[in-house]
């Protein structure tokens, strides 16, 4: 169906940081799939892996034990503030999951009749309906109403916007099951949180016993130079969703669970695919190569020199550009509001200096490449956006 405005390019292979078309040229590619391909396109140890598990066992039932799905669960609970975890197959999926319990936490737990669950304005939580009736931006509600009932919204980073919030809707007594959020705001804009923003919050929710949910689907996994975006802001959510990174290229998302939102039971929740011995294998050895390859200092220093590139084509074009702004290997590139060019138009011409960058709204610019890019790639990244941006002149 007509989902999907396709630039002219059809991919057809692709090896570390370039994939080539069906004509042979090739890209640099910081889009990574959107921010999934982590350790790069035809990994040797992520093919191996799979090929092996392709070999053992595909797919089996959750009615049975996984001893891959167990395993990087392990992982997962040890490298993160989460107890618990259940396995789906998408970013969406993996907020919906949190959205369904959330409501049960307000049930359950707070006795509330109809749970309201609140979100930030330029959110983006995925394209399901609950997902959609999440997330804080109009436009992917069009056509589509009634949205799913039970969010408000409120002014990202803004603490008077959120308090005034609470107030308003707790006034007769609790009524907010949980707070949803993203600790940087990837679709709408590459907008990192803020660090005392998030410490009042968390608070907050401490304090009114509110699940402070985040979604990570886009900043997990390493791609902010940590394993987990709420590191650089020095909370800890009760409960949070991953996915993207996840499985390297393949399909896995997960709801991670502090003991005490540990809620659901048999009955509660399920998925056919979720945490099959295929998509966890994948997710394993995605985890275990970061690890190995100590790539999350390198995504720290790596993010570093793609931003000083950026502030320096900010310096050579400052009636275009105007901010460079994210963590670690998420950069997005601010376009001046004031001029005609949009990040689609950027990403589209880039397209002929042979480099994939991917728009988040209409005036930014946003580079999510594999997290093993190395210093000599970054510099050709950041030359071929120069010379996509001097061609918009
Ligand atoms: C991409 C994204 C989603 C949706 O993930 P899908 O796998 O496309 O369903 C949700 N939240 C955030 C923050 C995302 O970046």
């Amino acid at each position: 169906m007509d989902t999907y405005n396709r630039l002219p390019l059809k991919l057809t292979r692709g090896k570390g940081c370039w994939v080539w078309d069906d004509r042979g040229n090739r890209y640099l590619d910081a889009v990574a799939g959107i921010a999934t391909c982590n350790i790069g396109h035809s990994d040797n140890a992520l093919r191996r892996s799979l090929t092996n598990q392709l070999n053992k066992l595909q797919h089996v039932s959750n009615l049975y034990k996984i001893p891959e799905q167990e395993a990087l669960a392990k992982w997962l609970v040890d490298h993160s503030c989460a107890d618990k975890i259940f396995f789906c197959n998408s970013g969406a999926e993996a907020n919906e999951s949190a959205i369904k319990l959330a409501r049960k936490y307000g049930h359950q737990r707070k006795g509330i009749d109809r749970p309201i669950i609140l979100t930030a304005k330029a959110s983006f939580h995925g394209r399901t309906l609950a997902a959609i009736s999440a997330t804080g931006q109009p436009r992917y509600h069009r056509g589509f109403e009634p949205t799913v009932e039970g969010f408000e919204f409120f002014a990202y980073n803004n603490w008077q916007n959120f308090e005034s919030l609470l107030q308003k809707i707790e006034k007769d007594g609790p009524r907010i099951a949980a707070v949803l959020i993203e600790p940087l705001q990837g679709e709408g804009g590459v907008n990192p949180g803020q660090k005392d923003f998030f410490i009042r919050l968390r608070n907050q929710c401490f304090k009114h016993e509110i699940l402070l949910i985040l979604d990570e689907v886009q900043t997990g996994m390493g791609r902010c130079g940590c394993w987990w975006g709420y590191e650089k802001l020095g909370i800890e959510p009760d409960v949070f969703t991953i996915a993207k990174g996840l499985g390297g290229g393949h399909a896995i998302g997960a709801l991670l669970v502090q003991n005490h939102a540990n809620l659901f039971e048999p009955g509660d929740h399920a998925s056919t695919f979720g945490g099959n011995p295929f998509a966890c294998r994948a997710g394993l050895t995605v985890a275990e190569e970061i690890e190995k390859r100590h790539l999350l200092p390198q995504v720290s220093a790596r993010g570093q020199q793609l931003r000083e590139g950026l502030l320096a084509l900010i310096g050579r074009f400052p009636k275009l550009l105007s901010e460079a702004r994210g963590w670690g290997l998420i950069q997005g590139l601010v376009l001046q509001e004031n001029t005609n060019i949009t990040s689609q138009n950027i990403s589209k011409d880039a397209l002929n200096e042979k480099l994939l960058v991917v728009p988040a709204g209409p005036k930014v610019v946003r580079m999510v490449p594999p997290l093993i890019i190395n210093r000599h790639e970054i510099r050709k990244l950041i030359k071929r956006l120069e010379a996509t941006i001097d061609k918009q002149i």
